[in-house]
This record gives C-alpha cells, structure tokens and sequence, in this order.
C-alpha cells in the first residue's frame, strides 16, 4: 500500500488534474495498491470560510460563493469526464451544493454559524474535489471511488483542531478498506466525532490525513505530492537561494514544520514515525 497526498495547488483546475491522473496512472502501473488523498481546490476553504462571515452579513454574496464553487467543480467535469458520464456526476456535485445551500440558508435565518456549522462547511471543499477526483480517474483506472474520511477518521469534538482518537480510527480505516474494493479517493482534512458530527484536522491538515491513513494500513510510503521541490532550506517563495533538503529524521521534519516549513503539516510525522512509514515531498510541476 502507497498513500498519495496532493495538496490544493495540484487539483486546482482541470489542467492541473490532468497531471494527477498521470501521476497516480503511473504509479498504479508499477504499485498494486494504491490510496489518494486530495484537499480541496486551492482557495476554495479560505472561500468557505469567508462563506462563514456572509452567512451573517450578507447572504447574496454567500450564495454567490455557493454558485461559484458549483460552477468550479462543474467545469472540471466537463473537461475531464466523457459526455456519457456528465448527467450522473453532475447531479451528485448538485447535490452536495444543494445541502451547502440549505446550510446556509439556515445559518442565514438563526444568525450565527457556530464553530460545528463551520466544520461542516468546510467538508465541502474536500469532499466535492475528491469526488470529482473519482470520478475523473475513473476514465483511466475504472475501480476508482470515493471516500469520505468522516466514515474511518475518528476525533473528539474539538472543532476546527480535533484530536484524532486513534484506537477507533485505526479499526475503523482497516475495516473501510477491507470491505471497500478498488482506487480509494479519500477526503483530507475532515473527519467526525462520536456522534457522527463533521469536524476538520485543522487548516492544511491533509497531509496528516495521509498519515493517519497510511500508518493505519502500515503502507510502504506516504507520497505528499505539492508545488514545491521538497521540504527546503526556507520557503522559496521569499528565499530564492533555498535549496531542497534530501532527507531528515522525522523530528527535525516535525520540528521544521513547527518553526515555519509550512510544506508539511507538523502533526503528519507522528502516524508515520510510529510506523515507520517513509513520507517523500514531491513536486507535482
Ligand atoms: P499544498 O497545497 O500542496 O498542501 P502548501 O501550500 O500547504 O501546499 O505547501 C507548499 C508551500 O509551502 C510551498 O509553495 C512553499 O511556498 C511553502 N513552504 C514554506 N516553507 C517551505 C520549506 N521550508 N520548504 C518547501 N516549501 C515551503
Ligand atoms: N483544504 C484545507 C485547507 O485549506 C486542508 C488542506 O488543504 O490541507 O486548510
Ligand atoms: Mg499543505
């Protein structure tokens, strides 16, 4: 089993996803077992969250937000899916915008979105982009699904940061993944509490997502595929003489992340530390 992670950059648009594809095809040539995990669309949770404000102040421009992030995802299907395929996707995506709208409409009329309502909000994100995810990578690998991570990742209520509880996500990721066959597409970021409710891993959390995933099923390696040539000496977007870092213990990873290489979300290296399970930073570019 090998986990690939790819960050919001990587499936902003259909160009972009074109290149996923043929990085998962190819890894599926020469790997049996596969698992991906994707974010949502870059931007697309800082639109949700502003979505968040507008619920409040100015409900037209939250529905806006609503239509775009439909259209978004309705784009990329028309890119990438067979006509033939389009109806049965298309309602589903609708589907999911339908229950956001309803959402919104009611935050609408209490006046408030509580920090629940704002989890639950923010699984649109990731749950409509690996869901078209799916159903794009159905044209090349045809067992392809998707996976809702609030079905196997476990966490207590904390919303916005939940704590991950390990002991029932474990069993749970195992039983999913023996029960369901083929290329799973699993949702970052999000996962649920005891009572079914959503809740998120905290921003830039899918990274751990695959780590939870891939220590869980013991996989041989968790692939963060991003835009960006590895973990570097510094961000190169401000420091043009950084250079990528070949290898690091899983501490000074965790310690990196922690004292600013945002490449990486400081919690992933503790699932895969105590499984030993390697995680490799690639470029998706
Ligand atoms: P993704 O959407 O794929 O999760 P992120 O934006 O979370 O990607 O992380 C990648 C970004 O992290 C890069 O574009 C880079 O600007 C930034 N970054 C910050 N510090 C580092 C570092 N030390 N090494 C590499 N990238 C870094
Ligand atoms: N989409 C989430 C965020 O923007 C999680 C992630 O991208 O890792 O924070
Ligand atoms: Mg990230």
């Amino acid at each position: 089993m090998r986990i690939l992670k790819f960050g919001g950059t990587s499936v902003a648009n259909a160009d972009r996803l074109k290149e996923v594809i043929a990085i998962i095809q190819q890894s599926a040539d020469s790997h049996s077992n596969l698992a991906v995990v994707v974010s949502a669309q870059s931007g697309v949770t800082d639109e949700l969250e502003k979505l968040c404000e507008l619920i409040i102040s100015d409900k037209s421009k939250a529905d806006e937000i609503v239509k775009n992030l439909e259209q978004k995802n309705f784009a990329i299907l028309k890119e990438l899916l067979p006509v033939a395929q389009l109806p049965a996707s298309m309602a589903e995506v609708m589907s999911m915008i339908n229950e956001l709208s309803d959402i919104v409409k009611g935050g609408s009329l209490v006046g408030e979105v509580t920090a629940r309502t704002k989890d639950l909000i923010f699984s649109f994100g990731e749950r409509l982009s690996a869901y078209v995810i799916s159903e794009a990578l159905k044209t090349k690998i045809p067992d392809a699904i998707f996976a809702d991570a609030r079905q196997f990742i476990r966490t207590d209520s904390n919303f916005g940061y939940a704590k991950v509880d390990f002991a029932t996500s474990n069993k749970l990721i195992l039983e999913y993944f023996s029960k369901h066959n083929g290329l799973k597409v699993v949702t970052g970021f999000i996962a649920s509490n005891a009572n079914g409710q959503t809740t998120t891993l905290g921003r830039s959390g899918s990274d751990y997502t695959a780590s939870i995933v891939g220590a869980a099923l013991n996989a041989q390696a968790i692939e963060i595929w991003t835009d960006v040539d590895g973990v570097m000496t510094a961000d190169p977007r401000y420091v043009t003489e950084a250079q990528s870092i070949a290898q690091l213990s899983y501490n000074e990873a965790m310690e990196l992340s922690h004292f600013g290489a945002k490449v990486i979300f400081p919690a992933t290296m503790q699932p895969a530390m105590a499984q030993q399970v390697p995680i490799w930073v690639k470029n998706t570019f």
